[in-house]
């Protein structure tokens, strides 16, 4: 039986995922802070935990896919006053950008995308039993978590405590015990939106926000907590560190993936509009930003630049020929001996280059069996290259008929799921959207249908 094997930063080595429940995977995904436009790292996270969850949902297991949408926090309220806009609106603005640029790039949307805001009384509740069992402590300016008393702190930094404590930034206004300590509770300065608690109105830290949520939507132990390499430190081991304090089981894998690095004098010279990921979209073939990704290992640094991205598209024409040339071809069980060998590479700390190679390898094989008339073979290799190109989410397109992009397929799945649950004003605003980019959209037994107008 395959095992999937992953990284694990706590552990600093690739271990075996074992998950809390047999057949499921429950997965947290540090989401954006929604003030300003994605940029291409924001789609390189996309995409790296996007493959992981079709890959695994592809081999049968049953995901929850949580990530987050952290709408309170300074970069929003600076934003709104140099704007001079409400926070409301610049978390719209961007909430609907990031969104955008997801169903865009045919990511899955979260099962769930909590917000902050809406879980401040449960992080007030949090914040006060920490306080309660003498693990925090108030200032005149906040709630701090004394890191002194969380068994195992530094887990997830791999750096020994003087080295983090030396380098960890001392801020003279601050009262707290050591420059470690981290703010949970911050009081309100004048013209801040703020929220009641016993220590006074105002707002909880980023940290706290984040360890609320996941546990709250996924529970004690839930498997994999995940994000840039930046989140390590502080960010997750705070989180982290606030589980600890509480006697709390908290995630059992710990996932980071790497930067994407644009060379300034590339950025300037030539790489252009692609410094946010909106512009990237509106500019290529969102497909091949997937391929992209998928070319390199997600804990390695990857670099985005024009060539690249045209030879990514490239590469994209020469698939989407192989899927016209073999579309009419007999059905056949895909290849046995191609898909074993693409879960031996994605099981092995998802080696995608290594995956990706050999769809490209197995196209190249189908279409030699094309050229010698052998059919059957051909038949047999086409489907194992469509099974392993759907299970990384690259789609392949034969063209003809009205071609239903991903990103419409999933509005038109979520449409379906609100119908469902009976939450009809949400299927009418998706309805709403659909319509909005010139589908005509059709209720029947089967569930909704589009086609173009
Ligand atoms: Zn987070």
């Amino acid at each position: 039986m395959n095992v999937l094997r992953l990284h694990d930063t706590a552990e600093g080595r690739v271990i075996d995922v074992v998950p809390r429940e047999p057949g499921k995977f429950s997965m947290y995904v540090c989401g954006p802070t929604v003030y300003d436009l994605p940029h291409i790292g924001h789609g390189r996270q996309l995409l790296v935990y996007d493959v992981l969850r079709r890959y695994l949902e592809w081999t049968g297991v049953d995901v929850q896919h949580v990530s987050n949408i952290t709408d309170v926090d300074d970069n929003i309220i600076n934003r709104a006053a140099e704007q001079g806009r409400s926070t409301d609106e610049v978390v719209a603005e961007y909430e609907a950008a990031w969104y955008t640029a997801t169903d865009g790039l045919g990511v899955l949307r979260p099962h769930q995308d909590p917000h902050a805001s809406t879980y401040i009384d449960k992080m007030v509740d949090l914040i006060a039993e920490l306080v309660e069992r003498g693990v925090a402590y108030e200032t005149s300016d906040g709630v701090y978590l004394d890191t002194s008393k969380v068994p195992g702190y530094g887990l997830l930094a791999l750096q020994p405590l003087d080295e983090l404590r030396a380098g960890a930034r001392v801020d003279v206004e601050e009262e707290k015990r050591s420059p470690l300590d981290f703010v949970l509770w911050k009081k309100a300065k004048p013209g801040e939106p703020t929220w009641p608690a016993p220590w006074g109105d105002g707002r909880p830290g980023w940290h706290t926000e984040c360890v609320v949520m996941s546990l709250d939507l996924l529970g004690e132990g839930f498997d994999l907590h995940s994000g840039g390499l930046d989140l390590r430190f502080p960010h997750h081991e705070n989180e982290r560190a606030q589980a600890v304090a509480l006697g709390r089981d908290f995630s059992r894998h710990w996932m980071h993936h790497g930067f994407v690095e644009v060379a300034a004098v590339k950025m300037s010279k030539s790489l252009g509009n692609y410094t946010t990921l909106t512009d990237l979209l509106s500019r290529t073939d969102p497909r091949a930003y997937r391929l992209l990704v998928l070319r390199s290992h997600y804990r390695s640094p990857m670099e985005v630049v024009p060539d690249t991205i045209e030879q990514a598209e490239r590469s994209l024409v020469g698939l989407d020929a192989f899927a016209r040339r073999t579309a009419d071809l007999p059905a056949a069980d895909a290849d046995v001996t191609v898909l074993d060998r693409f879960r031996e590479h994605m099981d092995n700390d998802l080696q995608t280059p290594e995956a990706t190679a050999l769809l490209f390898d197995t196209v190249t094989r189908a279409n030699g069996a094309l050229d010698a008339g052998d059919t059957a073979q051909a038949a047999s290799l086409a489907a194992a290259a469509r099974a392993i190109s759907a299970a990384m989410g690259l789609e392949l397109r034969a063209g003809g008929g009205d071609d239903i992009d991903e990103a419409t397929a999933e509005l038109v799945r979520q449409r379906d799921e609100a119908r469902d649950a009976k939450d009809f004003a949400a299927a009418d605003r998706i309805r709403d959207e659909l319509v909005a980019a010139g589908w005509v959209v059709e209720d029947t037994p089967g569930g909704t249908k589009v086609r173009r107008a």
